[in-house]
């Protein structure tokens, strides 16, 4: 793997493709549309729908349906919590589809097993590990907060009564999210606590995709800050970690109502998201929209300058899933 120490603007863009559901298999076949050629870097999908060709994505890496938890954390963050460590600020998103792997990606399928915890209780388990380790100068404040966009709305999931956060900036802080819950931790099965609680606080709704898929993005942060107790100079890291809305179609989902209010409102923050991604990484731009979006707008001081950020795009191999699955392929090719 080639360590990322190009210019800090760039975003690092992996690709994971997760195995084949069982209602996948029963609606059509095991059949594959993504094939992967030996260099990690690589997918092409033979696109089965009419008309359809080959179509050839190269991204920072790319994980095959069988890839591990750990392979993932060790490409897409681990480069991001050392910088977090150094007091920087990083960002992680997973973007996809609903029920292509996300939250798998993101929590994983096991908080407490080692084996399939994902990117989050790893990189918190890490923070933990090298506090255990700096000499015994340097005093560590570690802080959670847990918050999600639904409907351009932000609700704290640690403190539910916090309803529609405001957004602020000033000089000493930059941009935050004015009145969100923060609570110190010191160990990692305390931050799971309370990603457990967060979660259990999520908006979710039902469509046909997937009976809990979500309709928010979700948020969670870590401050590392770290004071010298000699000199009392100090250096604080955040780190965002980003699980994304379902980055569906409207018409698949067979959306009405306040279901079809939410999908428009969550395409439209996805674009604002690409477009901000866009701007950074093309080396042309001036501007970089942070406002056109909340989301956007929370990671403006942890998106671009010299934050560190990776982008997980998170796939189906099902012809089931295929236009779907191509559209978030795109979408990871605009950080390039
Ligand atoms: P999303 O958050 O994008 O809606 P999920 O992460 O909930 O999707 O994944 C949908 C289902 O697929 C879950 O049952 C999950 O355990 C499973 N899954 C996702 N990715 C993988 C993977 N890489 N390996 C094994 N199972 C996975
Ligand atoms: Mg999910």
């Amino acid at each position: 793997m080639a360590e990322d120490d190009s210019g800090s603007n760039k975003i690092r863009v992996i690709c994971r493709f997760r195995p084949i559901s069982e209602k996948e298999r029963a609606l059509v076949s095991d059949k594959q549309v993504c094939e992967f050629p030996n260099d990690n870097r690589t997918v092409i999908i033979n696109q089965q729908s009419e008309n359809g060709g080959i179509l050839n994505f190269n991204y920072d890496y790319v994980f095959t349906p069988t890839s591990r938890q750990e392979d993932v954390y060790n490409i897409a963050a681990k480069p991001i919590v050392e910088a977090v460590m150094q007091g920087f600020n990083g960002t992680v998103f997973a973007y996809g589809q609903t029920s292509s792997g996300k939250t798998y990606t993101m929590t994983g399928s096991d908080m407490y097993d080692p084996e399939y915890m994902g990117v989050i209780p790893r990189m918190v388990s890490t923070v933990f590990d090298k506090i255990a380790f700096i000499n015994a100068k340097i005093e560590f404040q570690v802080k959670v907060s847990y918050c999600e966009i639904y409907m351009e709305k932000i609700k704290d999931l640690l403190d539910p009564r916090r309803k529609n956060l405001k957004i602020h900036e000033d000089r000493a802080r930059g941009v935050y999210i004015a009145e969100l819950y923060e609570e110190y931790v010191s160990s990692g099965s305390e931050v799971y606590t309370l990603m457990k609680i967060g979660t259990d606080n999520r908006e979710v709704g039902s469509t046909n995709m997937n009976s809990k898929s979500s309709r928010s993005h979700s948020i969670f942060i870590l401050t590392v800050t770290q004071t010298n107790s000699t000199d009392y100079s100090a250096k604080t890291g955040k780190l965002y970690l980003v699980d994304l809305a379902g980055s569906e179609k409207v018409g698949k989902t067979g959306a009405a109502g306040k279901r079809l209010e939410e999908a428009k409102t969550i395409n439209k923050s996805l674009t604002m998201l690409g477009n901000v991604i866009t701007a950074l990484t093309d080396g042309k731009s001036t501007h970089v929209p942070y406002r056109d979006s909340k989301l956007t707008r929370v990671l403006q001081d942890s998106l671009g300058g010299n934050s560190k950020t990776s982008l997980i795009i998170t796939c189906s191999p099902s012809p089931f899933n295929e236009a779907e699955t191509v559209s978030t392929l795109r979408f990871g090719n605009r950080a390039k």
